[in-house]
């Protein structure tokens, strides 16, 4: 069975974060790719397992040096996928990238033939349930979060792009279909 690379997008607060955390617990063949940032660390977060926390600087000079397997802004901030990290660990186990919707097509586009990605989207139920579990998670202000649900409603215009496309609603039952996709996808 080889090792494939799995993209998980979706809008902010739709729950990519818990769902994969749920997804590593089942299968131990599975790792996460942690992304660079130049954003603050939220309460709680942890500097590489949750992202590596960059500066601008130290950003900017990964970009020129080729370091990037894509890399954006968003609100302000950069985010981007070291290379190296993906690679090393794609030698071990299928790995799971959790990257916003045009990364996960900027892979597919630039890097599809080395890493040939499964490309994953979640979606709310419905865009009610998206603004609860934003304002749930509390870390946003007010102008944020209508930043976060315009951009959000771009995401899910693109949602023909993508392989599958799986309604979070019932956390477990997810989890559940996420874990059989990528299953039989590595069975392939
Ligand atoms: P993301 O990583 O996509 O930004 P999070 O994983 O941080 O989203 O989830 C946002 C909030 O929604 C969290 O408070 C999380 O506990 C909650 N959440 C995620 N999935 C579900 C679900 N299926 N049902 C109810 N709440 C959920
Ligand atoms: P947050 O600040 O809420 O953690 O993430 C903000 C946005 O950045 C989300 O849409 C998230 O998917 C995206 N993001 C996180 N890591 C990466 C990355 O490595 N590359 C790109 N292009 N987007 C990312």
């Amino acid at each position: 069975m080889k090792h494939r690379l799995y993209i998980i997008s979706g809008p902010s607060g739709v729950g990519k974060g818990t769902l994969v955390k749920l997804l590593l617990k089942e299968d131990e063949s599975l790792a996460l790719s942690v992304s660079c940032t130049t954003r603050k660390p939220r309460e709680g977060e942890k500097d590489g397992v949750d992202y590596f926390f960059l500066t601008k600087e130290e950003f900017l000079k990964r970009v020129e040096e080729d370091g990037f397997l894509e890399y954006d802004e968003h609100f302000g901030n950069y985010y981007g996928t070291p290379k190296s990290f993906v690679r090393e660990q794609m030698k071990e186990k299928s790995v799971i990238l959790e990257i916003d919707v045009v990364g996960a097509l900027n892979v597919r586009n630039r890097c599809g033939e080395e890493f040939s990605p499964v490309l994953i989207l979640v979606i709310p139920p419905d865009e009610e349930t998206l603004v609860k579990r934003l304002e749930g998670r509390a870390s946003e202000d007010e102008n944020a979060l209508r930043e976060r649900l315009a951009r959000a409603k771009y995401e899910l215009s693109l949602k023909d792009k993508y392989d599958y496309v799986v309604v979070n609603d019932d956390l477990g039952a997810t989890v559940k279909r996420l874990h059989e996709i990528i299953l039989a996808e590595n069975a392939k």
